[in-house]
């Protein structure tokens, strides 16, 4: 049996859009081919049986805190890195990484460090330069050396806007890291996106608007996150939408945070549908290995808890199992536009010649019964065990 090759045997195939029942054969960690019937003579191969199921992309996660975030609340709060195979669980086969509040104690070496470590173990990880405070915190000294010296950065961020663990960035300062990210991107080949946190100040989207009206750095460099905080900053992401902007939803929150304000993000996603925002501009991640607040039943504050990259897949299910929203629109929020997002052309499709990162989901719960990462299929009982609740 050569585990090489792969052929994946009568599958309904969302690419994610719709092309039926297919064969798909993986050799060598890329497809090679999607057909009807396809039977290899002459070599050998691994069949995955797959009727009745369906074949998708690895899910493309744009925000992870691979290397461990939290510490809001004092040290005992950090987060652990990412486990490849919490990821592989998860349907999760492409991360981003990045810092989170703590640019302090948390650096660019150790996140690139651990997104080498991720990729030895079959996740395709990547990462991203400058951090919550302006001026960002760099590996070399500038973004635009970072993204063109470090194949592995992709893009900017977490820069934080309108929130109070930032650091007020103006929107001058806001333009002059969107335009060297551009510039950076532009050199290397790579989209140069800067990636927003958002907070919960009134402000909210304006600085970007701003920094993309008054100075030459386009709205498609910026991929605003957690923009289903609130409502409020959920209506001006329509908006900035309708200007040609992307949007990103965090799909990992509490039964604390829904009651202040925060939107579950299959929620936040019918409602951007509803308003036709099209699916090339939405994108979901995790925000994965963040810190999230625990309360007591008398609402106490009682800790932190580690945000789990599987609520993606989750918010995948609830959107078309509970929302009846388009399998294939919502499929793309998670695979095709957030690959599309960060210039990574070989992820978030399923097509001849590009990466095999697949999953299989069962038809009817859309549970993931296998995942394929790099060509190669990931144990289904060694994943249940690690996954995160
Ligand atoms: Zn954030």
């Amino acid at each position: 049996m050569n585990e090489d090759i792969l052929l994946i045997r009568g599958a309904h195939v969302m690419a994610p859009e719709d092309i039926g029942v297919r064969d798909v054969l993986v050799a060598c960690g890329r497809i090679v081919a999607i057909e009807p019937g396809i039977r290899p003579s002459g070599i050998g191969f691994t069949t995955i049986e797959a009727q009745g199921r369906y074949l998708v992309p690895g899910l493309v996660d744009s925000l992870v805190h691979i290397s461990g975030g939290g510490g809001e609340g004092g040290f005992a709060t950090r987060t652990p890195p990412l486990i490849a195979n919490a990821a592989f669980a998860a349907g999760v086969t492409t991360v981003i990484g990045a810092l989170g509040t703590d640019d302090v104690t948390r650096n660019h070496a150790d996140l690139l460090g651990t997104a080498r470590a991720l990729r030895s173990q079959g996740l395709s990880a990547y990462a991203l330069t400058g951090s919550y405070r302006v001026p960002v915190r760099t590996l070399t000294g500038s973004v635009r050396d970072d993204l063109v010296l470090i194949p592995e950065f992709l893009g900017v961020g977490e820069v934080a806007v309108a929130d109070h663990r930032g650091s007020q960035p103006t929107v001058p300062e806001l333009a002059r890291i969107g335009g060297d990210a551009l510039a950076g991107g532009l050199l290397a080949g790579k989209s140069g996106t800067v990636l927003v946190h958002m907070g919960d100040h009134a402000s909210g989207l304006s600085p970007l608007m701003a920094a993309s009206s008054e100075f030459a750095v386009p709205i498609r460099q910026w991929l605003p996150t957690h923009v289903n905080r609130q409502q409020r900053l959920l209506d001006q992401g329509i908006e900035w939408a309708r200007l040609g902007g992307r949007i990103d939803l965090t799909t990992s929150t509490t039964p604390e945070l829904i009651a202040a304000g925060d939107l579950p993000a299959a929620a936040a996603l019918a409602q951007l549908f509803r308003a036709d925002v099209p699916a090339s501009q939405v994108s979901m991640s995790s925000d994965g290995q963040a810190s999230l607040p625990v309360f007591d039943a008398n609402g106490r504050f009682k800790g932190l808890d580690v945000a789990p990259i599987s609520s993606l897949i989750r918010d995948v299910q609830v959107a078309v199992r509970e929302f009846r929203l388009p399998f294939t629109d919502v499929l793309a929020t998670v695979t095709s536009t957030p690959a599309e997002c960060w210039h990574l052309p070989q992820k978030g499709r399923i097509r001849v010649g590009a990466d095999a990162d697949l999953l299989l989901l069962d038809h009817d719960s859309l549970e993931i019964t296998h995942t394929i990462a790099a060509g190669v299929s990931r144990d289904v009982f060694e994943r249940r065990a690690v996954v995160q609740p």
